[in-house]
């Protein structure tokens, strides 16, 4: 699949990931400033971020100078290590597990052995095989800035921790000036090695965070929807 960037709306340019479920691949955006752009999420692999430097000098935008984390998931952050100059920023619980998932010995072998032990992690680390093309460049970054409720970039991009059953650390970003909601992974279910029969989309928490002046919902693994699509998606 072409790795290219699609404008949305105002600012906003989005990257969306692999369809193919089994490659597990989350869509990043960015929010274009010459100050210095906003990117959300890194891309699930350092060459998976790289392919994303490459469509962003295609559509002439400007580098990021901040890299947000909707929340620690390895398809959200395992390209951070391949982004230059970027101040990484994300949610104060996901930083702990973050440190966690650092000292893990990542590695083909080890993906093996942890999938011998646990089967239902089967289809997540099967992915991560597939991803990374080297297991010596791949670093586990942290976020350097962390938050505990909200915090606003100097380009007027706002990081909200919103939590749920997805992962704790979940954060959406809000562009007020474009008028667009970034939500990460927040309503899905919880990953499939965590998942019961019982877990559901979480549309009571899209609910909550519907706004009037906010027309496009943008998540990871799914089309961008506009408010009255959001609307329908939850009363249905
Ligand atoms: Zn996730």
């Amino acid at each position: 699949m072409v790795v290219a960037f699609e404008h949305l709306v105002g600012r906003v340019w989005l990257c969306p990931g692999d369809p193919d479920p089994d490659l597990v691949q989350a869509g990043v955006a960015v929010i274009a400033d010459e100050r210095g752009s906003v990117l959300v999420d890194a891309g699930q692999s350092p060459s998976h971020a790289r392919e994303i430097q490459a469509a962003l000098r295609a559509a002439g935008l400007p580098a990021p100078r901040w890299l947000v984390y909707t929340h620690h998931h390895w398809d959200h952050v395992w390209g951070a290590c391949a982004w230059p100059d970027v101040e990484i920023v994300g949610h104060v619980s996901g930083a702990e597990l973050l440190r966690a998932e650092a000292n893990r010995p990542w590695s083909v072998r080890y993906l093996r052995e942890e999938v011998l032990r646990n089967r239902r992690l089967g289809p997540s680390f099967r992915a991560r095989a597939l991803a990374v093309d080297s297991w010596d460049e791949l670093t586990v970054l942290p976020p350097t800035r962390v938050f505990a409720d909200e915090v606003e970039l100097p380009t007027g991009v706002l990081v909200r921790h919103v939590g749920g059953r997805h992962a704790p650390d979940s954060s959406v970003v809000v562009v007020p000036d474009s008028g667009v909601m970034l939500l990460g992974d927040s309503w899905y279910p919880p990953p499939a090695h965590l998942r019961t029969p019982a877990d559901e989309p979480d549309l009571a928490l899209v609910g909550r965070l519907l706004d009037d002046d906010i027309r496009w919902y943008v998540s990871s693994h799914s089309p961008p929807m506009t408010l009255d699509e959001a609307r329908a998606a939850i009363a249905s």
